[in-house]
């Protein structure tokens, strides 16, 4: 385990070296390059709390706000203990251009706590998210910096973030800021079906590719990295489509079942030991170094960054890979697949249901207004294939690989606003 660990690459080298790739494809302006390649602000705060036994303990949490070329800086916060500033870094930079290419106006942030939330008791988690919204402070704000969920929290943590917001601001200016932060529970401005959007759209990109091919999704095999938010819906649409889920990994099993596992079961083995899938009876335990060479169509990294890599890349058969988590791939692993004539749907669209579904939010709260889970994912599907035809067309009339074909229409655009606005004074 440690010996994989230092071998991998940091994850922003692996954004860097992506929007590198494309900055010289498309001959970017170079002082325009300069300025994409570093983020507009890196904030780190330290703070005490309070734990259930009387003690203080001191955690780090972080914000980088990448870029706001194109509107408010957006993106989840995530709690993981690899969170640091590389990693908030190189998310907030993916925010950017995934912003961008929805076309949504939005800029890119992303931070989040080093902490294995599993490690403190709910009231505990609660009083680390309250007092990191505190230290923040107007570091975000509506229309300035907007966080959402991502690895590790869900509507629940942004509830405390909103109140804690709320509770600080002058009591008149409170209704009219429910939009500080997406993903929120129903019952306080959150958006139906905002909670299966990020995989609702992971299933659309499967769709829309194979229709390009003249296929269709049923009777594919595919396997699924993370059984979290976005792992468990993407799969969840699949199989409704008909394909089938043969295998599963997280940070404690991985899981093969050639006549499709049954995920309803999964989900609830996983309930009462803290989403995990270790243990599960109905199917079988393999090897975590050949979760991915599992013989299937489709792989869906939908964890942590960096998995795919030179080390288990060769050995991949599938033939469409779809990108569910941020940067899952690094870029020696990346070469290959492409030389292997493997197709890798980008995090930047693949995963970008769910930020889209944050902008339906946001608008929702600033509108006064109430959507359907019909509406909002009729919506959210519209809007995925306007951009999946994109990016499709740009693959068609170069000769680009899907990420730089998705790259290249995100930085033209933010290319655009700066040669427009100019650079202050
Ligand atoms: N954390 C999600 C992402 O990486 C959603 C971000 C958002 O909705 O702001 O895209």
């Amino acid at each position: 385990m440690e010996k994989t660990q230092v071998k991998k690459q940091s994850m922003h080298a692996t954004v860097l070296n992506q929007f590198n790739k494309t900055a010289a494809i498309m001959h970017l302006n170079e002082n325009i390059r300069k300025i994409l390649c570093i983020s507009n602000n890196e904030i780190t705060v330290n703070f005490p709390v309070k734990m259930d036994d009387g003690n203080v303990e001191i955690f780090t949490g972080y914000r980088v706000q990448h870029n706001n070329a194109l509107g408010p800086y957006k993106g989840g916060l995530r709690y993981h203990n690899t969170v640091d500033v590389d990693a908030a870094r190189a998310l907030a930079m993916w925010m950017t251009w995934k912003t961008s290419l929805a076309g949504l106006p939005f800029g890119g942030a992303k931070g989040g706590i080093e902490i294995d939330p599993r490690d403190y008791s709910i009231s505990e988690l609660e009083r680390i998210t309250r007092r990191f919204t505190y230290a923040l402070g107007e570091n975000i704000g509506p229309d300035h910096d907007i966080p959402a969920p991502d690895v590790n929290t869900n509507a629940q943590t942004m509830a405390w973030i909103a109140d804690t917001y709320m509770s600080t601001i002058p009591s008149s200016e409170r209704s009219q800021n429910k939009h500080i932060v997406t993903g929120k529970p129903i019952g306080i401005g959150g958006l139906e079906g905002r909670d299966r959007a990020t995989g609702f759209g992971v299933y659309i990109s499967a769709k829309l590719f194979l229709d390009t091919k003249g296929e269709r999704l049923d009777g594919k095999t595919f396997i699924v990295q993370g059984f979290g938010n976005v792992g468990y819906w993407a799969a969840y649409f699949m199989i409704q489509d008909g394909a089938k889920f043969i295998g599963v990994q997280d940070a404690h099993a991985s899981l093969y079942k050639e006549e499709g596992i049954n995920i309803e079961a999964l989900a609830e083995h996983c309930k009462p030991r803290k989403g995990s899938i270790e243990g599960f009876p109905e199917a079988v335990n393999i090897d975590a170094t050949d979760f991915f060479n599992i013989n299937c169509d489709i792989i869906i990294p939908a964890a942590l960054g960096n998995q795919i890599t030179a080390e288990n890349a060769p050995r991949i058969t599938a033939s469409l890979i779809l990108e569910g988590a941020n940067g899952p791939i690094d870029q020696e692993g990346e070469e290959i697949l492409l030389e292997n004539g493997i197709t890798i749907i980008p995090d930047i669209y693949c995963n970008s249901g769910g930020v889209i579904a944050s902008y339906f939010e946001w608008l929702q709260n600033k509108n006064g207004e109430l959507w359907s889970r019909k509406t909002v994912l009729k919506k959210l599907e519209k809007k995925l294939t306007e951009n999946f035809k994109n990016i499709h067309n740009e693959v068609n009339n170069s000769d680009l690989d899907w990420r730089s074909a998705a790259y290249l229409i995100a930085i033209s655009r933010i290319e655009t606003a700066y040669e427009q606005r100019g650079i202050f004074p």
